[in-house]
């Protein structure tokens, strides 16, 4: 028999992470599970446990990761994701993307392991171009709110590439859209949970602006197959993964009403600052390079999302933050 495959998967607690330590199992590989639980959550993963062929290492990996044995890929998926957390821990945000890359980028050079950085829809900032392709160069405002997801996000693919060109690295950039499904944090601050949990909790939705802002939702399930596609490809450039299905932040506010009968109101508060005004996945590539197209409609996926969350503990609904998220933004 030949031995299992090993793969780092970095951000192995959070929503993205998690599912993909399930899929790489599932395929019959040897998954290390790496985060910090600083927005990550333990429970996430406690189902892997009793499963011999994963192992867990609560690590930074912003700071020098060292792991003895083979690797033959890393999935670098640790990072805030939320705006609202990125506004929290902005250092951290910076240093996951940038130093936390490096390390890893070292780390696959030793191992001459495959590595693949997750990247994101905020590579474009706040886009001119619609929809956006991975030709185009993006609108970040490096100095804004955003600037320290979207400016180490940007980094991180430069870093990644001058690790290619430079030393040969065999790398994959996805290029992640607004994704959702089970294991989202409920408070993590994003439309989706927020919607959600505002409709259980019986308060007013809360839309930022006039809720004329456009949004692509892809269920997880898609995104973890572009992911799983992509890095078993050979193509070395960014690769947009999202759901082209684009409605406004008002319609989608409609349909959580909908789906989640609330007797509440929608009430409106102020646009944050550098809110993209509008975004939709151009994947063309996707189709092209990995044959990939979402299969799961919004309408499945968010009756999946909502049993989720309706079948979290009471409790989580009030929940202000993760716990181990608390400790840390303090002064
Ligand atoms: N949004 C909203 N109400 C909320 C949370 C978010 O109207 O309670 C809006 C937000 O201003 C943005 C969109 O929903 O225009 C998506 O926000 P999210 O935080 O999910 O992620 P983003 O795509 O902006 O990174």
């Amino acid at each position: 028999m030949t031995a299992k495959k090993r793969v780092l998967i970095t951000g192995a607690a959070g929503f993205l992470g998690s599912h993909l330590c399930d899929r790489f199992l599932q395929e019959g590989y040897h998954v290390i599970g790496m985060d910090n639980l600083i927005t990550g959550d333990i429970r996430n993963i406690e189902h892997l446990y009793n499963e011999p062929a994963f192992e867990f290492i609560k690590h930074d990996v912003s700071n020098y990761v060292h792991l003895p044995g083979d690797l033959d890929y890393i999935l670098h998926f640790a990072s805030p994701a939320s705006p609202i957390d990125y506004l929290k821990i902005p250092i951290q945000t910076l240093k996951v993307g940038s130093l936390g890359t490096h390390n890893l980028l070292g780390l696959a050079k030793a191992k001459k392991a495959t590595m693949l950085i997750a990247s994101t829809s905020e590579v474009y900032g706040d886009p001119t171009v619609h929809p956006q392709h991975e030709g185009y160069y993006g609108n970040v405002n490096p100095i804004g709110p955003r600037g320290v997801y979207d400016e180490a996000k940007r980094f991180q693919e430069a870093i990644t590439m001058a690790y290619h060109t430079f030393h040969g690295l065999d790398i994959r950039i996805v290029r992640i859209f607004n994704t959702y499904g089970p294991r989202m944090r409920l408070n993590d601050g994003r439309v989706l949970p927020a919607f959600i949990g505002q409709a259980l909790r019986g308060e007013d939705l809360t839309i930022f602006g006039d809720g004329s802002q456009t949004r692509s939702f892809c269920y997880v399930d898609d995104l973890i197959e572009g992911v799983f596609r992509l890095l078993h490809s050979n193509y070395v450039y960014p690769v947009n993964i999202g759901n082209p299905d684009e409605i406004t932040i008002r319609e989608f506010a409609e349909e959580i009403i909908k789906l989640t009968g609330t007797a509440q109101k929608i009430v409106y508060k102020p646009l944050p600052k550098d809110d993209p005004m509008q975004r939709q996945p151009d994947i063309s590539r996707a189709r092209e390079v990995l044959g990939w197209e979402p299969q799961v409609s919004r309408s499945e996926g968010l009756k999946i999302t909502y049993e989720y969350f309706k079948s979290l503990p009471r409790e989580e609904l009030y929940r202000k933050e993760h716990n181990s998220f608390e400790g840390y933004i303090k002064r």
